[in-house]
């Protein structure tokens, strides 16, 4: 059966489930793709130690009020977080490891700071 190798796309002979021409192929391909995911999870693990250092930074009292504009200036992403904590009535809590912030009115935002770990 002729195949097209997923790596130097030179034709060849081989069993239906054969990606690649040579054992070298598959082992550049799979290193590459290794590398690129590995890339791809230490730019999201950056932005979230870099989102928890801003809030870290901002919170100096332990519990402090601060406009998400000023975190955004710092370059804070509010779309990366490690975890939510909700209420019973349903107000949510989105941490950064141990430091969190909940939204309050015109675009505050309450810094806080979780000791405890939980699931
Ligand atoms: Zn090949």
């Amino acid at each position: 059966m002729k195949k097209e190798c997923l790596e130097c796309r030179e034709k060849f002979h081989g069993r239906a489930d054969k990606k690649f021409c040579s054992a070298h192929c598959r082992s550049v391909y799979n290193n590459r793709r290794n590398r690129d995911f590995n890339n791809f999870m230490r730019n999201i693990n950056n932005i979230l130690r870099k989102n928890r250092r801003i809030l870290a930074d901002a919170n100096t009292t332990g519990k402090t009020r601060v406009h998400r504009d000023k975190l955004m200036e710092q370059g804070f992403k509010f779309a990366y977080f490690t975890n939510e904590y909700v209420t019973k009535a349903g107000r949510v809590y989105r941490f950064c490891y141990d430091q969190g912030y909940i939204e309050t009115e015109n675009g505050y935002l309450t810094l806080v700071v979780r000791q405890e770990y939980v699931e």
